[in-house]
């Protein structure tokens, strides 16, 4: 079951210059930065309520937010919707004809597991399902 929208992904050329207006324009604090691997990007995390804002950058130019980078520039790249069930919520977006990038989930930002569904097959939208380990 889905419990809160967890994050929003953020795709940026760089956090250094991004987090300028989270936390001066929007006077959020910046709570940590963290490199995920499996995802080949440096994560900025902001908390508002009980939603995070985070900020995405690649490090290396076979990353898919390098590729979202150069398609379509900074921008919003994806909803991460947390679950208590991800391995279940995986299996009925696929039942249900979801194209699902991660068949299984992997390693995310913040101990969590992922996996993202293609937004070809979600309205235009990168979705996210992310668990607490
Ligand atoms: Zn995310």
């Amino acid at each position: 079951m889905l419990k809160k929208i967890d994050h929003i992904g953020i795709a940026v050329y760089s956090i250094e210059k991004a987090r300028n207006f989270y936390e001066d324009v929007l006077g959020l604090k910046c709570e940590r930065i963290e490199e995920v691997h499996s995802q080949k990007v440096r994560t900025a995390f902001f908390t508002v309520g009980e939603t995070h804002i985070e900020l995405l950058e690649p490090t290396d130019p076979s990353s898919p937010v390098a590729r979202f980078l150069e398609q379509k520039g900074e921008g919003i790249h994806h909803i991460g919707y947390l679950s208590d069930d991800i391995e279940g919520q995986l299996e009925q977006a696929e039942k249900k004809g979801c194209t699902l990038i991660n068949p299984t989930p992997v390693e995310g930002a913040g101990e969590k597991r992922i996996a993202f569904l293609h937004p070809k097959s979600t309205h235009g939208v990168l979705t996210e399902i992310c668990e607490k380990k």
